[in-house]
């Protein structure tokens, strides 16, 4: 059985290593610090009257609600399964497979290579510049080099897992250099937790910006998969033509309608202040132990002297991060994601313990 599978897969795909998220990757632990995840929940209420039926396209009270939030027209918006979805969707609707390239400027988030290469199309690597911002000449250079075959620029701000936000004067540069040219994506996963205001607010001077955004982060709501592709209109018609024709399942629709209610909005911008005293602090105890990285999301990247002996030492306390060895000049570098204060404390101690010890 095995056998007919391998031999009638698309031979391009042969060797892909699926994106090792951290459910994939498992770990037995009471902790679990290592997917970004938000340790808060709220309680919501679902009519199951409707679901005998086929959910709208794009639930209508959905896109009214976070339209309002994210302060675009209902008309610039895409409701998708995560924004994993909308990364995959970008990639199906605007690059040719085996023709068009992706530019993405790691060290940072794995699905944009990921959903380009199962679609066949190239990744071009253009590395965060040592201060961990886009390389805007690098990027521009590389599209010439590439002779316009570069469709789609990732950048993730906050970046995902160094935590900078990309300066805004750069992402200007390049959604101004490249306006007639190629989508610029700023993923804004994170967002929420960030000083930095949102790009959305230029949606009107560049036909060329696309926002990620998900309900995974700041919503707590990382299980319901639920995220959105903001765009001019032109670009998000074209999406609309590729997408699944239910995207978003009627149970979704309604926590997610929930979760964008105004009572509900101001309950999570106390909770992201919650977490984001947390960061600080464990930020600031860190410091005293290694090199952190400053962040701007619901996460704190360090350096430690040996990434697979902190990850054990952590394991065999209960806790479970997540390495980042494996990804370009992240060697022995370890990202926690911001819990509840009873689970930072026990972090931090673990940590000092483990630094105790290696040093
Ligand atoms: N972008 C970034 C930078 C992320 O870190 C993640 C999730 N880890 C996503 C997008 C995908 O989010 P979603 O859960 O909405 O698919």
């Amino acid at each position: 059985m095995s056998d007919l599978a391998a031999r009638l897969l698309r031979q391009q795909l042969s060797d892909l290593v699926p994106y090792e998220s951290a459910r994939r990757l498992g770990g037995d632990g009471e902790i679990w610090l290592n997917a970004n995840e938000n340790p808060y929940s709220h309680s919501y209420e679902l009519d199951d009257s409707r679901f005998g039926r086929y959910p709208e396209f794009q639930p209508p009270e959905l896109i009214d609600r976070y339209a309002a939030y994210a302060g675009v027209s209902n008309q610039q918006l895409l409701a998708t399964r995560g924004a994993d979805e909308g990364i995959e969707l970008l990639i199906r609707t605007f690059c040719e497979p085996q023709q068009d390239k992706v530019i993405i400027c790691p060290p940072t988030y794995g699905m944009y290579a990921i959903s380009a290469r199962t679609n066949l199309v190239d990744v071009v690597n253009v590395p965060l510049d040592d201060d961990y911002q886009v390389d805007v000449d690098g990027v521009l250079n590389n599209i010439s080099a590439n002779m316009d075959s570069v469709k789609l620029v990732f950048v993730c701000s906050p970046n995902n897992p160094t935590g900078h936000d990309m300066q805004p004067a750069k992402l200007r540069q390049l959604l101004e250099a490249l306006k007639d040219q190629a989508l610029v994506v700023v993923d804004e996963a994170y967002i929420e937790f960030s000083a930095q205001p949102s790009v959305l607010s230029w949606l009107s001077e560049f036909p060329n910006l696309v926002v990620l955004r998900t309900l995974s982060k700041a919503f707590a709501l990382a299980g319901i998969r639920c995220g959105f592709t903001l765009a001019n209109e032109a670009v998000i018609q074209q999406l609309a033509k590729v997408i699944a024709p239910y995207p978003v399942p009627e149970p979704v629709a309604q926590v997610a309608i929930q979760a964008l209610s105004d009572d509900n909005l101001k309950a999570v911008a106390a909770e992201v202040a919650g977490l984001n005293a947390l960061r600080a602090e464990f930020a600031a105890t860190m410091q005293e132990l290694t090199d952190v990285f400053p962040s701007s999301g619901n996460y704190v990247l360090f350096r430690v002297p040996n990434a697979l002996a902190c990850m054990k030492a952590m394991a065999d306390a209960g806790i479970i991060l997540r390495n980042q060895s494996k990804q370009l000049t992240l060697q022995n570098c370890i990202r926690v994601t911001i819990g509840t204060e009873q689970e930072m404390a026990r972090t931090t101690s673990a940590l000092q313990a483990y630094f105790k010890e290696a040093m």
